[in-house]
């Protein structure tokens, strides 16, 4: 345990990256605290003068112990848990491995991501499986009732976003989840924006799949994520590839597939990256998820507040619960021209592009936003000088 469950000043100070820029990018990348380099760094240090086997054989019960974190972060139990590379990667496992066919429809959310989306095209295009998109409240987040008027016999996945890529808004994930329960809907979460960054319970959301990476606000390290498959659907999805990790081969012409999540895994992993990622989830478990939402959600406030009130800025974000998101555009500037000029400031953002959410953006007609994640290791000081920074454009 280290000194960084003690409060923003220590949050801050573990964190090597946060004084050499205004890191606003936990959405993209968040930077990792010591605890997560320092894991990193041994183990490659092992694997070097010992080996790669030899070194994954020595932490080989701190592995093992990864997925109790996992779970304990989720709410879920061990065994409902993978590790792959990427949120993106979890997601395919879940989806592709659902039998969808002709006439099913995939019920999702205008924030979609677009790689999600891209999915069900796909999967639109070879098995006929059609899409239907559930409108937005007046508020801009996803309608619950209108979901549940949208349930019928044909729906056979509802699949949307918790967190969208592209704006502060929080879906009302919980509420998806009662519906999909009682209509015995499978539902599967894109939690890749808000797991890290608030409390995630997969049993609260009653979710049945639900996909996460290390690197944004979970602070881990990258080609890191996981998936969460709810017990009674694990041996219902069939991974739409198997390897001799995720399955036994156990005769001339048989196989079978492993019980448990570890049949969404694949047998080569970053060994250390994975070591990262348990204390990552280890080091916010340690400050508490909801600790880490409410002072994001303090900074992120302020941010918000500070452009607001910026002539020539417009925030974009949408939803009644907001997060440690905050997308803004400017009159004069184009989104990644902005984001240029403010990273030769020191202040670091990322633009969310049109493509990334494109029924949402195209909808609104903007091609993209300058967007800022807020994390526990930003200050008060740092968000007056990005606000500041902003006004002087
Ligand atoms: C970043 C992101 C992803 C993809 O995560 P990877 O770890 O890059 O695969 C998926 N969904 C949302 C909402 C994201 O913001």
């Amino acid at each position: 345990m280290t000194a960084a469950i003690d409060g923003p000043a220590a949050w801050r100070a573990d964190t090597p990256g946060a004084e050499s820029a205004i890191h606003l990018n936990a959405c993209g990348a968040a930077l990792m605290p010591n605890p997560v380099v320092d894991r990193v760094k041994a183990h490659l240090d092992l694997e070097a003068r010992i080996g790669g086997y030899e070194a994954q054989a020595e932490v080989a019960d701190e592995l093992a112990a990864a997925y109790g974190s996992a779970a304990r972060l989720l709410n879920a139990r061990a065994h409902e848990i993978a590790f792959v590379e990427n949120a993106t990667r979890a997601w395919d496992m879940a989806f592709y491995a659902l039998p969808l066919g002709p006439g099913d429809v995939v019920l999702t959310a205008v924030a979609e991501y677009a790689s999600n989306f891209i999915a069900f095209l796909q999967m639109q295009r070879r098995r006929g499986v059609e899409i239907r998109i559930v409108p937005d409240d007046a508020d801009g987040a996803l309608d619950p009732a209108a979901l549940r008027a949208m349930i019928d016999d044909r729906v056979k996945l509802i699949a949307i976003t918790h967190v969208p890529t592209n704006g502060g808004l929080v879906n009302p994930a919980a509420a998806v989840g009662a519906i999909a329960r009682e209509a015995g809907i499978p539902f599967l979460l894109d939690a890749c924006q808000s797991v890290g960054q608030m409390p995630v319970d997969v049993a609260a959301i009653g979710c049945t799949m639900l996909s996460a990476t290390g690197r944004k606000f979970l602070r881990g390290p990258r080609g890191t994520g996981f998936l969460y498959v709810r017990e009674d659907w694990i041996e219902r999805l069939e991974p739409p590839f198997l390897d001799l990790h995720a399955a036994r081969w156990t005769g001339a012409d048989s196989f079978e597939i492993a019980g448990d999540a570890t049949r969404f895994e694949n047998w080569e992993f970053d060994v250390a990256g994975r070591l990262g990622l348990k204390m990552a989830i280890d080091y916010a478990l340690d400050i508490g998820p909801d600790r880490i939402a409410a002072r994001i959600g303090d900074l992120a406030t302020r941010l918000r507040d500070g452009l607001g009130a910026l002539p020539g800025v417009t925030v974009r974000d949408k939803g009644r619960q907001r997060c440690g998101i905050v997308t803004f555009t400017h009159d004069r500037l184009a989104a990644t021209d902005l984001v240029a000029q403010l990273g030769r400031e020191g202040v670091r953002l990322t633009v969310s592009g049109a493509g990334s959410t494109r029924l949402d953006m195209d909808g609104r007609g903007v091609d993209g936003f300058a967007r800022a994640g807020l994390h526990v290791y930003n200050s008060e000081a740092e968000v007056d000088a990005a606000i500041a920074a902003i006004a002087r454009l």
